[in-house]
């Protein structure tokens, strides 16, 4: 694998577990046991758990509404309207290094 010397880079590694993000920080309540969870989806006026995460992952999917993402970055940047690198500042795992930019 090749490491590249970016001034600023994403730190995959930096970011919270799925199920800490979803549980702490997208304040869900995951329902069931495993690796595919069952949640109220908060992207469309959800009565029913339709949305289906991923803990392992961090990927999701809306049976109802068809939201979904690969990871939780994607799931932060569709609930705040972010962009990735505003997702990834806002979990943590954007650095910075040198005082130039
Ligand atoms: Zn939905």
């Amino acid at each position: 694998m090749k490491t590249f010397k970016l001034p600023q880079h994403f730190n995959r590694s930096a970011l919270p577990s799925p199920e800490a993000y979803y549980m702490s920080i997208a304040q869900l309540t995951l329902i069931g046991s495993g690796e595919w969870r069952n949640a109220i989806c908060p992207f469309h006026d959800d009565t029913n758990p339709s949305l289906r995460i991923n803990v392992a992952i961090g990927c999701f999917r809306c049976m109802a509404c068809d939201a979904k993402g690969g990871d939780v970055i994607a799931f932060h940047m569709k609930k705040h309207n972010m962009t990735f690198i505003n997702a990834a500042k806002a979990l943590n795992a954007w650095e910075s290094h040198g005082s130039n930019q």
